[in-house]
Formats: structure tokens, sequence, C-alpha cells
């Protein structure tokens, strides 16, 4: 190759890789807030309750619990308990894991669905998962009801409830 009239030699890959590669061994540590409003949340879980957020502005129970309104622009004004049961708002039925591999055919398929909490305001949902349901029962409007772990196993976190389930 000629470039501006000087031949120019074309790298060996060694010397490519060793151009534009380097070597790094990262030690990354992470810390995460959950802030206020979703930090109570998690707490809650850990309780075996479902803590939402009231606005007195525009009168919404919202889920899941947050500190501040994004409809009103403004702090939220108190935290309420909403019920552990509610309806499937959507759902899709997964035959593929979570890391993207194919399920064999007699394994049970994921279920993720959004779930209208009992007590929040209509469209406040949560992304969760059913169980102990045949996808092709799964409805539109089917309640269902959180199968908690036990107190004990229980860490503050949405796994916390292990899945929600036809009642
Ligand atoms: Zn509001």
């Amino acid at each position: 190759m000629i470039i501006n009239n000087v031949p120019m030699k074309g790298l060996t890959s060694e010397e490519y890789e060793k151009a534009i590669k380097i070597s790094w061994k990262p030690q990354l540590q992470y810390a995460w807030d959950n802030g206020i409003g979703i930090g109570k949340y998690l707490a809650s879980l850990k309780e075996g309750m479902i803590l939402a957020a009231y606005c007195q502005k525009c009168g919404r129970i919202m889920l899941p619990a947050r500190a501040f309104c994004e409809m009103c622009w403004r702090p939220t004004d108190r935290y309420v308990t909403v019920k552990d049961t509610g309806v499937v708002n959507t759902y899709a039925i997964c035959h593929i894991n979570w890391d993207a591999s194919r399920l064999k055919p007699d394994e049970p398929r994921h279920i993720p669905a959004v779930i209208e909490i009992d007590g929040a305001s209509q469209g406040q949902g949560i992304l969760h998962i059913l169980g102990n349901v045949e996808p092709s029962n799964v409805k539109i409007g089917m309640k269902v009801k959180a199968v908690w772990k036990p107190a004990a196993e229980r860490t503050g976190s949405i796994t916390d409830i292990r899945f929600f389930e036809p009642y």
C-alpha cells in the first residue's frame, strides 16, 4: 500500500494486536444505593408486605413505592401497604431461559407478568413471574396471589416473593 508516496508496510497480526489491544484485569467494586422509596419498598418485602407510595396531589397510590411523584413533580406524601394479591395485566410465555438457551420440551415455561396489585392505583403494578399455572390457562385479568419465601429466607429483594399463583 502507498500513502502520500510513502510505501506502507502492513502490520503483522501480532503487531496489530499489540497496537490496538491492552490487557487489564479490572478490580471493580459496586455499591448500589436504592434510595429512600425503593429502600422502603425492599425492606417491606423482607417483612412480607408490599409497600406503595401515595401522592395527595394526584391521588395515585404508586407501586413500587417511590419518594417522588413523576406526574406531579413533587415528593410523595406517605407510604401505604397494599395487598399481596392482584390481577395479571400482561404476560409472556417464554420458551427460552434467561440466558437465551432453549428450554427442553419437558421443562416448565417461564411466565413473566406485569401484575396490578390490589390497593394500588389502576395501572400500577410490578413485573414478576407466575407459577403453579399451566401457560395455556393464564389469562389477562386473572387473579393471582404472592407466594412468599419463608421469613427467615427473605433478604429485602423482589425475589422474596417466589412467584404469583392463581387463587
Ligand atoms: Zn402525584
